[in-house]
């Protein structure tokens, strides 16, 4: 039996048939599920070694108590938290106020009850209509379980347990990069975690063509047998009309993890390849919508996007405003001063990002503004120009400096961290000689 989220059902008829049911599917089903625990398990204790740092699965969920089978009178309440529910709300009908005003004082260093959350799911336990536990979804990572002991509460955040697997996906675009990612049952997390690792190297608005590939080695995790999203993508593969790109991650000493290529060299670079933000895009477009306006570079040295007004525009690299306002030809446009003499402009907004002014330093990354069609343009799009040293250049065309490879002294292990996961990609080892490769 899986818990289910839908809001508690409390007419007594209700929560009699539920413990009515035969026993046989009862007992048939806890044989199921111990089953598919077993076997999850022995996938996980070998696969989780693999993980740097997601959550290795505890051995315990809170939850699983709730569902193994309730000896009889004990029963289980599940729902979400449904704006304006309060504790007194959900706890009233078996608590005093005394007890929840308890409650609530003595929970205050753990959590906050006031700090419920809307949508977040709970699951209230009762022994013969009494309280005795009451779970709460704090997080994805953490749960709030507060149990009756004799006339005391104790009041605990529980890590929630996810059982991890490491899987290798991949497919072909035939339209865009979600609904290649949709084509092979994947989510479109996982277009959007893809799209975030290449942003240096590839523009997955313009350049995306049919027939490019992607591979990636992913954590999924696992919630009591149900998928419960990915983990972290621990190495993928994009191949860019013929071009392959790779990464890995690697936890460089006290450095974040990041993605680096098989030699090691960080994928970061100064500039990102396209100035939209893929990310915001809605799921739903298609390659179509986005055609580039195509010109001849020597005419009109820019790369332009067409793009619904609106769409989040990105500086592409860490700079300054050196120019924000508005002539008859560019429309509203910003003008950022990076390093190295580089400059990027941002032409045709339909209205600036809030605090954007000249001097203010921007992010890689940052939204300054949003399509539009202001100055001389035919229709919604964003005209981006690169400069250096005040000459145009292509942002498609330059080796834009990258950030620090991985350190000499971790290049060792950050090889033979790489080659089994780069062997997957490839698509050619065993489970066996992953974990024996591993150092
Ligand atoms: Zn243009």
């Amino acid at each position: 039996m899986n818990m289910d989220y839908n809001p508690p059902t409390r007419s007594p008829a209700r929560r009699k048939s539920s413990r009515r049911l035969p026993t046989a599917i009862l007992m048939i089903g806890l044989v199921l599920s111990l089953a598919f625990v077993l076997f999850r398990t022995s996938v996980t204790q070998t696969e989780a070694r693999l993980t740097s740092d997601s959550p290795v699965a505890a051995p315990i969920d809170p939850l699983a108590d709730f569902d193994a089978q309730p000896p009889s009178g004990q029963e289980t309440l599940s729902g979400v938290i449904r704006s304006g529910e309060t504790l007194s709300a959900l706890l009233g009908e078996y608590l005093s106020s005394h007890e929840i005003h308890r409650l609530s004082e003595k929970s205050r260093a753990v959590f906050p009850l006031t700090g419920l959350c809307v949508g977040q799911p709970y699951q209230i336990c009762l022994d013969e209509g009494n309280f005795e536990s009451f779970l709460y979804e704090i997080n994805r990572d953490e749960q709030l379980l507060i149990r009756r002991n004799n006339e005391k509460f104790e009041i605990t955040r529980v890590p929630i347990a996810y059982a991890v697997e490491v899987e290798v996906v991949g497919g072909t675009i035939n339209s865009n990069l979600f609904s290649a990612v949709a084509q092979i049952g994947e989510s479109p997390e996982l277009a959007l975690a893809l799209a975030d690792i290449f942003a240096w190297d590839i523009d997955f608005i313009l350049d995306i063509r049919e027939g490019d590939s992607f591979r990636a080695v992913v954590e999924k995790r696992y919630r009591e047998g149900e998928p419960a999203g990915y983990g972290q993508v621990l190495a993928a593969e994009f191949i860019n009309q013929g071009t392959a790109y790779r990464a890995v991650r690697f936890k460089d000493g006290e450095r974040r993890a990041d993605y680096f290529d098989p030699e090691g060299k960080s994928l970061r670079k100064a500039f990102l390849k396209a100035p939209l933000e893929f990310t915001r895009i809605s799921s739903g477009f298609t390659m179509r919508r986005f055609h580039p306006i195509t010109k001849s570079w020597k005419a009109h040295p820019a790369i332009d996007y067409a793009a619904p007004t609106g769409t989040p525009i990105m500086s592409v690299g860490d700079g300054t405003i050196a120019r924000i306002g508005q002539t008859k030809g560019n429309g509203n446009f910003i003008q950022v001063r990076h390093n190295n003499g580089y400059e990027t402009m941002y032409l045709h907004m339909s209205r600036f990002a809030k605090g954007m002014n000249q001097g203010r330093r921007v992010k890689q990354g940052e939204i300054i503004g949003y399509v539009g069609a202001t100055g001389l343009a035919t229709g919604p799009h964003l005209c981006f120009r690169m400069t250096k040293g005040g000459e145009p250049v292509n942002p498609h065309k330059i080796k834009p400096p990258s950030a620090p490879a991985v350190s000499r002294e971790n290049l060792a292990a950050f090889k033979a961290a790489a080659a089994p996961l780069l062997a997957r990609l490839d698509g050619g080892e065993t489970h066996q000689a992953k974990l024996a490769s591993r150092p």
